[in-house]
């Protein structure tokens, strides 16, 4: 059974977000949208056609603990009899929202937006538009959350559906692959547009997580499918039997990844060092203010340089500093 796609409004820089409905046996929602009237009145409207309420629900199901996916979930649990799911390696974004989110704040602001060389005024702007966003949510009770392995295995729609864990754009990510019928909920790891490889907060070790590296890895993963049809967290369902073979898209997204890692060795090479001026050379078409996207995917693009061997870093007054290996 194909799940239905039912679009929420974020009222963030990504327009809307997809929810997925599985009507049989149970009805199951994939994610959950933000926290906001305009995505719950939508929800209830997106429902509604398909002749259900939120009360119906007996599962909502989060790909991935970031907040356009899983803000929402909070209102529909207090309001059903649902059970929230998610990825062991997600579970303390729904149970710790803020807790966590003040983690990672203190992570930028300490850390992170200092090394990369920021000045305190962009720095500051970061984060205080990183503080709004965190609050378009909601804590789950962590008494009805359930937890599923990364190589778990699901029910959705009456089928078996494979956990994929795709780290990369989030490093809790999870995609849904149904084999028989060649179908891939593919959340934000697989998107018509690729997706930033966001900066977290290192866990176990005091090393950041490379995430674009990630990202590559659990790229192949998924052009080793054979898939018909992909179910975007962001978008109109795509693959074959929607004329644009999910192929096409990976190579697309990868060999642009390559060009533009080429173009930051070169601006490395030609002597600009560290990232908050590498920034401003590879995303001179962005303002100022719509930089911060561009910061994690040079992050990314370095740490991918860093895997090659092509450069190393040095730490020079607390700032981080790249320069060709030689
Ligand atoms: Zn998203």
């Amino acid at each position: 059974m194909e799940p239905i796609r039912i679009e929420l409004p974020t009222g963030l820089d990504v327009g809307g977000v997809n929810v997925y409905l599985f009507k049989q046996p149970e009805p199951v929602l994939i994610d959950a949208g933000i926290k906001s009237e305009e995505s719950w009145e939508a929800l209830q409207f997106g429902l509604a056609e398909h002749n259900l309420t939120v009360m119906d629900l007996s599962r909502v199901i989060i790909t991935h603990p970031h907040i356009d996916h899983f803000g929402g979930a909070g209102m529909i649990q207090a309001n059903s009899d649902a059970d929230i799911w998610i990825c062991e390696l997600g579970a303390p974004w729904l149970t710790e929202t803020q807790e966590m989110w003040e983690k990672r704040l203190a992570y930028y602001k300490e850390e992170f937006l200092i090394r990369v060389g920021l000045d305190e005024a962009a720095a500051n702007m970061i984060l205080a538009g990183m503080r709004a966003i965190g609050q378009q949510s909601e804590t789950i009770d962590p008494t009805r959350l359930r937890t599923f392995p990364p190589d778990g295995t699901l029910q959705l729609g009456g089928a078996a559906w494979q956990v994929i864990h795709t780290p990369g754009h989030n490093s809790a990510m999870t995609c849904f692959y149904q084999p028989e019928n060649k179908m891939l909920l593919s959340a934000d790891h697989l998107l018509k547009t690729t997706p930033t490889p966001v900066v977290e907060r290192p866990l176990s070790s005091p090393h950041r997580i490379p995430a674009l590296p990630l990202f590559m890895q659990s790229m192949s993963k998924i052009a080793a499918l054979n898939i018909d049809a992909v179910y975007p967290g962001h978008g109109r369902p795509f693959g074959a039997k929607y004329g644009l073979d999910h192929h096409i898209i990976i190579d697309k997204q990868c060999s642009r990844i390559q060009s533009r890692k080429a173009e930051c060795l070169t601006h490395i090479t030609e002597g600009t060092h560290v990232p908050a001026q590498l920034v401003d050379k590879m995303y001179a078409h962005h303002p100022p203010q719509f930089r911060f996207a561009g910061l994690w995917m040079l992050i990314g693009y370095l740490d991918l340089l860093l895997a090659d061997g092509a450069i190393q870093q040095e730490t020079v007054d607390g700032v981080w500093h790249y320069y060709p290996s030689s």
